[in-house]
């Protein structure tokens, strides 16, 4: 049974590449029908919040990235942290050390003042046929986890290949502080084992992490699950993603009006490929993944590429469901929807021209307030000769069939009969009627309208 988990850390919003770690994770668990586990490792304090912790569940649910176990918050599990540090010290796996962070500074200078590379010296160590000092009266120790001393800890990453890190590398990885709270990567340890995560796929910032896992579950006895590190997204400049990249938050795509689906079907491209595959259903992702395909150079962020997939994504989607959210954005600038014009019928229009929600959104939007067209842009296209036009095409429009077909051929007539070309009076209509010079057809924008909406916004300079 595969079983993978997405341990984000509540200290800020759920950003682009711990979306696409949580994807990852989440599509490889249902390729082999495993479980996807969500775990909130919030065990910073000082930089943990709950407004995060909801950053990130909104962000997960946005996507639709649902996990079947979980969220387990790390905080709530310190009780058994302890116990498994409890154990090791009773087995001998690991070991109080007393030397102060003064002396641990100290040390290190003088190390460094040597040229040779700061570590701890082992003073507390317990080692066959050694003498451990007293410990000193008044120093809370620490707990240190004896690492192994000799050999070579490895793993084969099933993105990066084989990794090799000599144990002499390795420190004695404190396990508790002095006021006995648990560290981060004995934590981390602990969770994976209680949750039986056999595949970690996180981003590669943790490979140097990985080696002190993987010796800490050897000690414990248990079989250390295998690494997946994916490499980091690099923005559009080729520098690392940031905030200075605009929007990195998975909720700001939201706000900025791109469909989950863009943004899902967007990441899974981001180091990870199907041949020339570039649109795929997330159904279609979760048969086909898998971690052999994933890169491990680098993955560069292109904006581009997900407008063209967001636009996609929107031509696609059934318009029941972009008037739903187009509704509710045009709600939230206090424009009030009504049943006519429809806004079904508007976003089933425009969605062919627009690459989000909010264009989507602002050209609903001016069929539903009070439109008054910029002055400027209407004197330049309402010219002396489109006038009289505009004149017979309102006078018509009372009582023509009210369909684009019928408007068009009433539209031709009127050029016809005035001697002039299709924008002469296709632009002032589009500036009288919406307020924009840029609409879809200007029959099948007429056709939207209620008539007396119409004809009311024509009369205006009739
Ligand atoms: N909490 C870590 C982070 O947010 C992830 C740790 C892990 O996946 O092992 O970067």
């Amino acid at each position: 049974m595969i079983r993978t988990r997405f341990a984000p850390s509540p200290t800020g919003f759920l950003h682009i590449g711990g979306a696409r770690t949580a994807l990852f994770s989440w599509a490889f668990a249902r390729h082999h029908g495993g479980k996807f586990v969500l775990r909130i490792e919030d065990t910073d304090v000082a930089r943990s919040t709950p407004e995060a912790v909801q950053a990130i569940l909104d962000g997960m649910d946005w996507l639709g990235l649902n996990h079947d176990e979980g969220p387990f918050y790390q905080m709530q599990r310190m009780d058994r942290y302890r116990e498994v540090i409890g154990q090791m010290l009773a087995s001998g796996l690991a070991y109080r050390c007393y030397t102060t962070p003064e002396e641990l500074e100290r040390m290190r200078e003088a190390q460094r003042d040597r040229g040779e590379k700061p570590r701890y010296d082992g003073a507390w160590r317990p080692e066959a046929g050694k003498t451990l000092p007293p410990p000193p009266a008044g120093v809370p120790p620490v707990v240190r986890f004896r690492n192994p001393k000799e050999g070579v800890v490895a793993w084969d990453d099933l993105v990066k290949g084989p990794i090799e890190i000599a144990n002499a590398e390795l420190d004695d990885l404190v396990i508790a502080r002095q006021d006995g709270t648990p560290t981060y990567n004995f934590c981390v340890v602990v969770d994976d084992w209680d949750m039986r995560i056999t595949h970690v796929i996180r981003g590669d910032d943790h490979v140097n992490n990985t080696p002190r896992q993987i010796n800490i579950f050897k000690a414990l006895g248990a079989e250390p699950p295998r690494f997946a590190h994916l490499s980091m997204i690099l923005g559009d400049d080729g520098q690392k993603l940031s905030k200075r990249h605009g929007a990195v938050s998975v909720m700001q795509y939201h706000e900025d009006g791109y469909l989950p689906e863009a943004v899902l079907n967007y990441l899974a491209r981001l180091g990870w490929s199907h041949g020339d595959d570039e649109v795929f259903s997330m159904q279609q992702f979760c048969y086909w993944f898998d971690l052999g395909h994933i890169t491990p150079s680098a993955a560069q962020f292109n904006t581009d590429k997900l407008n063209w997939l967001n636009a996609h994504y929107i031509r696609q989607a059934g318009n029941a469901r972009l008037a739903g959210l187009v509704g509710l954005r045009l709600e939230a600038r206090g424009v009030a929807v009504t049943d006519a014009p429809s806004l079904e019928a508007i976003v089933g229009l425009y969605k062919e021209r627009i690459v989000n929600l909010n264009e989507l959104a602002d050209a609903a939007e001016v069929f539903f307030i009070d439109l008054t067209p910029d002055a400027g842009l209407l004197a330049q296209h309402l010219t002396p000769e489109a006038r009289p036009a505009l004149a017979d095409f309102a006078a018509g429009l009372k009582d023509v069939a009210w369909e684009a077909p019928a408007i068009n051929a009433l539209i031709k007539q009127c050029i016809g009969a005035h001697g002039l070309k299709m924008p002469r009076l296709a632009m002032p209509l589009r500036i009288l009627l919406t307020g924009q010079a840029h609409t879809p057809s200007v029959d099948a924008v007429l056709a939207l309208f209620p008539r007396e909406l119409a004809l009311k916004r024509l009369s205006a300079v009739l």
